[in-house]
């Protein structure tokens, strides 16, 4: 394959000189992990504290990371890529909230996103998490096969009408919407709830997309299973691939409660494991429709190849590649630029309440040392090729 995630240009063409200059040293800065922990410490104190530090994280991470507060002010950014041929899935990335109301208001969120995404063409998919609509311990404890209460029933029956009034109206607008992968502790509840959405609405074009995330060894297996059902019952398969973002959560829970670990021995077994899955479903794409959420150049690459292998047209609305908003530009704009489907997830929320996933950008650019010295390495290519 041509090296096109080389071309800079392409990559940083929606960033204005001062801009790029924000990337660059904010990718800098956050590529100290000293400064990651103090500068998380000090943030959460002042905003917890009241003080007015909200203007100075918009200009900074919040802008580089997140589109907007509300799903209005995200369409300059959604229109600006969309002018790339850069969709957007809108993420409304509150979390950590556990009342009912807020799940309540989550889903009013989705659904109201669903109905944004049906008028403008540059947003084909929404997405959710599986604990914005309901308690992470209701997840768990249905996962771990125990009774639930009267009362938590009907708690889970609340989350599974959650669940199906969003696929439903998805459906009924053609929106493909993405279901998020979590912990392994609760994601058996959510798998079993996203098949039933997927036997229900999946019956023809896969609407309804779960996350398998490939760094646990056990996914390529489920989702043969999952396959075999699919064909005997006469329903098809969306799925979101990615490596997977709770590793180190996943294996100090493993050590302490003496279970094996989830997750793949190394990284050499996770990236063999996401490309098996890759070709797993790129070679049945009649039945499976794939989104690929990834930031890794090499997989990209490789699902170029094969999709080109196997004489996959490279729109072909059954293959989408994903990243976030604020990351791996290099790969969305140039994938997006010769021909290919691309949506960058885009973040939003109000400031104090989008921390803990700003926090978690800025630490995963820490820990992938290799992630984050690629975006200042491209940044610092395209300031020289600007002559900034
Ligand atoms: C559009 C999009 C949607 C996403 N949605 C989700 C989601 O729903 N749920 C979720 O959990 N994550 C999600 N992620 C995050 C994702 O799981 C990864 O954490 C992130 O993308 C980094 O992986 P990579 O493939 O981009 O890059 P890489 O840098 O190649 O991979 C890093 C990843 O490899 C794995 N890894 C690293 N070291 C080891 C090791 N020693 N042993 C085993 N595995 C290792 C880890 O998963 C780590 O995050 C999403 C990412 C994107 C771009």
């Amino acid at each position: 394959m041509p090296k096109i995630f080389e071309n800079t240009e392409v990559a940083f063409s929606l960033k204005s000189d001062s801009e790029l200059e924000r990337a660059y040293w904010l990718f800098k800065m956050i590529s100290c992990q000293p400064l990651v922990r103090i500068g998380t410490a000090a943030t959460n104190f002042a905003l917890n504290a009241n003080l007015p530090v909200e203007g100075l994280i918009r200009s900074t991470v919040f802008d580089h990371f997140c589109g907007g507060v509300n799903e209005q002010d995200c369409l300059p950014v959604i229109d600006s890529m969309y002018a790339k041929n850069v969709s957007s899935v809108l993420d409304f990335s509150v979390e950590g909230k556990e009342m009912e109301s807020f799940f309540d208001a989550a889903m009013e969120k989705t659904l109201k996103i669903i109905n944004f995404a049906d008028e403008k063409k540059s947003m084909p998919i929404a997405v959710f998490k599986p604990t914005g609509f309901g308690r992470f311990h209701l997840y768990q404890k249905k996962s771990e096969g125990e009774a639930f209460t009267e009362k938590e029933q009907e708690e889970w029956n609340r989350v599974v009408a959650r669940y199906d009034s969003v696929c439903k109206l998805a459906k009924e607008k053609d929106v493909e919407i993405l279901i998020d992968g979590e912990e392994s502790w609760m994601q058996d509840a959510a798998d079993e709830l996203c098949e039933a959405m997927m036997r229900k609405y999946n019956t023809g074009i896969p609407i309804v997309y779960n996350t398998l995330q490939l760094y646990r060894w056990d996914r390529l297996d489920y989702l043969k299973q999952l396959h075999e059902r699919a064909k005997k019952d006469g329903f098809t398969i969306g799925v979101k691939i990615v490596r997977g973002a709770y590793m180190e959560k996943e294996r100090e829970r493993a050590d302490e409660k003496g279970y094996e670990s989830p997750i793949c021995a190394n990284k050499a077994a996770t990236d063999l494991n996401f490309d098996e899955t890759l070709e797993y479903i790129l070679r049945n794409l009649q039945t499976i429709s794939l989104f690929i959420g990834t930031h890794n150049e090499q997989s990209s690459y490789l699902a170029m190849q094969m999709m080109a292998d196997l004489n996959i047209e490279k729109n072909d609305n059954r293959v989408w590649f994903g990243q976030l908003y604020g990351m791996s530009d290099h790969i969305s704009f140039n994938l997006a630029d010769h021909g290919y489907n691309v949506a960058k997830y885009v973040p939003f929320g109000p400031v104090k309440d989008v921390m803990p996933y700003l926090i978690r950008r800025a630490e995963e650019n820490t820990s992938v040392a290799g992630q984050t010295s690629r975006e200042l390495m491209l940044l610092k290519a395209e300031r020289q090729r600007r002559k900034i």
